[in-house]
């Protein structure tokens, strides 16, 4: 055996530079023994500052220091966790250990307009962000030689308040860059946005050995206007929204060159940061290739990713305005106003075409995917008109999401997999195979983790409830009501995502007696928790949120159904861990991917899902319940209708009796038997090591090598 090392107490300043030093790097928010560290600094401040270290840091005690610097046993947790993420960082991963590794000069710059790494860190809104987290996330697990690229936003997304009627009200912190662990790189840019050169300050943050960087406008330097520029997160106006993509697109490609980061491969994900392969374009003839060259030599070495079939989540700007604001920026391309145009419309020269950033991404991309086969198919569909070709012959494929395991899984879930079944999530391979063997979990050890899962839901619930009561000014005995909300013996449903209106939040409320003859079955009792955002300017979105908040009121739903301000990765973390349903019922095929449902799976939850995004491919028939839906042709009101009555119809025949249907020691074994199932084959396929290894294997090298043929 080594020689047992011993740490014994060190100065309290010397436990604070280590402290900081381990919130500089990201790692820590995959890694429990990093972040608990910060935990047991002090727990209440901990949740206070929504488990951020640096801040919780900043508001522990002096005298708190001392005495866990004097602790040798805390000390050796702060060194234990160092030397893990060093063993980590200096590790060859899967990407090293592989032919591929020789690739000379293969690197990634993977650009994307928002970036959710943590919830402390508020600069996703959704769904998009969250999976451009987990990509960074796995491409460092990985070992993949990638950069990330994108915005500081120094209002984040929004806060959400529901006032006493259930509207949305909107607040915009300002946030302190430092605190997130962002390191000044002392480089600025100075990036063509209209007619005005507008400087941005990189800003680093490392996620594990995965940098990212982030452009920020806020400077004395700029224009006011141009200073609000990274304020917020889809915030504004189309131009607003056209100059912060100017700034990704553009800005990013000379930030990397600025840093001297070199990448041989460039992914778009989303349309947002299309404008970047015309500055390598630009690049190119600085060296003094010719335009064809230049074009093609770029085109080949750009992968992009098209993230949705609802229109309206496809930029497009007047033409008018989109010359006013990029022409500056790609004069060196010396294009016509024509031309230029030209690259984001599906016919040439239709003036009255607007630009779109997806056909110029397509234009600009060889490779090109969407997020889940039927997304793919959709998309075939979608843009057959920009390639002029039939459906089946678009040169669209699909690359499903998955979820960074490590980022969603509850510790105690994790704990429960590696003693049932030898689960080891350490290793860093593609391959989840360890989680075939699930089925074999002992049930009633399974059940007890199920138990506790739910029960710590409830309490964390309960708790939110309370403090929205209180801040909306509720009194003090419907403050008191709230801890006899719900009941951790119960069948548990969630519902949380994005309120877009394609995701129809509000569905299950379609028929409300017959809901309520459902949740209020003594014998059999449901209950159902919703939390999820609406865009800002998004009324319709916001209108079912307000629909949720007055159901959750609604007396015939008394305590059984709670709506859960202000969705983030926290609360998402708590509902994917404790509920046993997790439900999704959006239009039939409007949800690309989806990526929520992937995530209770980890602990044994199960999915009720329309057949949309991720779900065809990873239903099997025992591993959760299908929503069958509308056929084409129906309005609108009787495609709700029939998808309300097919989701009623699973709940009474099937789901509900198999969670209340117990053995003699009080089991319910089939749906024990379904809930393993569910874990045995989902995490398997949909994580984001398998989608990020499919990436490299598919799209990045294929890319390195046709690009610097
Ligand atoms: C997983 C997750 C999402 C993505 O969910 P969808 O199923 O794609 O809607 C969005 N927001 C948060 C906070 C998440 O954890």
């Amino acid at each position: 055996m080594a020689r047992k090392r011993r740490h014994p107490s060190i100065g309290s300043d010397d436990l604070v530079t280590h402290l900081r030093d381990i919130a500089s790097n990201l790692w820590w928010c995959w890694n429990e023994e990093a972040w608990s560290v910060f935990q047991t600094l002090d727990p209440v401040e901990w949740r206070a500052t929504n488990h951020s270290p640096l801040a919780t840091l900043e508001r522990t005690t002096t005298a708190r220091l001392e005495a866990l610097a004097s602790d040798p046993l805390f000390v050796k947790r702060v060194y234990d966790a160092l030397a893990a993420r060093a063993a980590y960082l200096a590790e060859r991963a899967w990407f090293q250990r592989g032919a591929v590794a020789r690739l000379r000069g293969f690197r990634v710059a993977y650009f994307c307009s928002e970036y959710g790494l943590h919830e402390s860190i508020q600069q996703y809104a959704g769904g998009l962000g969250i999976l451009a987290g987990d990509h960074l996330k796995s491409a460092s697990d990985l070992g993949i030689p990638l950069v990330g690229v994108g915005l500081a936003y120094r209002h984040g997304y929004y806060i959400q308040n529901l006032a006493r009627d259930g509207t949305t009200q909107v607040l915009y912190p300002n946030y302190d860059f430092h605190r997130w662990g962002m390191e000044d790189t002392h480089r600025t840019i100075a990036c063509p946005i209209g007619n005005r050169l507008v400087t941005a300050r990189i800003w680093r943050m490392w996620v594990g050995r995965v940098p990212l960087y982030l452009l920020d406008t806020d400077l004395m330097a700029n224009a006011p206007e141009d200073r609000r520029l990274t304020e917020g997160l889809y915030k504004g106006e189309p131009q607003l929204r056209l100059r912060q993509q100017v700034l990704l697109g553009i800005g990013g490609t000379l930030a990397l060159r600025a840093l001297g980061e070199h990448a041989s491969v460039m992914h778009l994900n989303e349309g947002h940061a299309a404008l970047a392969p015309l500055q390598r374009v630009a690049d190119c003839l600085g060296q003094g290739m010719s335009a064809a060259a230049a074009m093609d030599s770029v085109k080949q070495s750009t992968v992009f990713t098209t993230h949705t079939p609802v229109a309206a989540g496809h930029d497009r700007y007047d033409p008018a305005l989109f010359v006013r604001e990029v022409a500056p920026a790609v004069a060196r391309l010396g294009m016509s106003d024509q031309d230029l145009l030209d690259l984001g419309r599906i016919e040439a020269g239709n003036a009255k075409e607007p630009f779109c950033m997806t056909v110029l991404a397509l234009r600009m991309a060889e490779r090109v995917n969407g997020v889940a086969k039927l997304h793919g198919e959709v998309s075939r569909e979608m843009w057959k008109d920009h390639y002029r070709l039939p459906a089946a012959k678009v040169p669209i494929g699909s690359i499903t999401n998955g979820v960074h395991v490590r980022t969603w899984i509850d510790p105690d879930a994790e704990r429960f997999w590696q003693a049932e079944i030898g689960l080891r999530l350490g290793k860093q391979a593609p391959k989840a195979v360890g989680w075939k063997r699930a089925g074999s979990a002992n049930p009633s050890a399974f059940w007890d983790l199920r138990s506790r899962l739910r029960k710590r839901l409830i309490h964390f619930l309960r708790d939110r409830v309370a403090l929205q009561r209180k801040r909306r000014g509720d009194g003090q005995s419907d403050v008191a009501a709230t801890y006899g909300l719900l009941d951790d013996q119960v069948l548990t449903i969630g519902f949380a995502r994005r309120f877009a209106t394609y995701k129809r939040a509000p569905l299950i409320f379609q028929d409300p007696a017959r809901l309520s003859s459902i949740l209020c079955n003594a014998a059999r009792p449901v209950q159902i928790v919703f939390a999820g955002k609406a865009h800002p300017r998004d009324e319709g979105g916001q209108a079912y949120a307000q629909r949720i908040f007055d159901m959750a009121r609604d007396p015939r739903f008394a305590g059984k159904v709670v709506l859960i301000e202000d969705y983030d990765m926290h609360v998402g973390r708590m509902l994917v861990s404790g509920c046993d349903v997790w439900l999704n019922n959006p239009i039939r095929p409007y949800e690309a991917s989806g990526t929520s449902g992937m995530k209770p799976p980890l602990h044994g939850g199960l999915n009720l899902s329309i057949l949309d995004g991720w779900w065809p491919e990873g239903a099997n028939g025992s591993n959760g319940w299908s929503i069958e839906s509308a056929v084409d042709g129906a309005t609108d009101a009787e495609r709700d209708a029939f998808d309300a009555n097919s989701m009623y119809e699973q709940l009474e025949r099937e789901v509900v009796p198999l969670f209340y249907e117990r053995d003699a020691s009080g089991l319910p074994m089939n749906w024990i038997k379904r809930a393993l199932q569910s874990a045995a084959t989902v995490p398997l396929q949909f994580n984001s090591h398998r989608m990020v290894a499919e990436y490299t294997r598919k799209a990045y090298v294929p890319a390195h090598q046709s690009g610097t043929r």
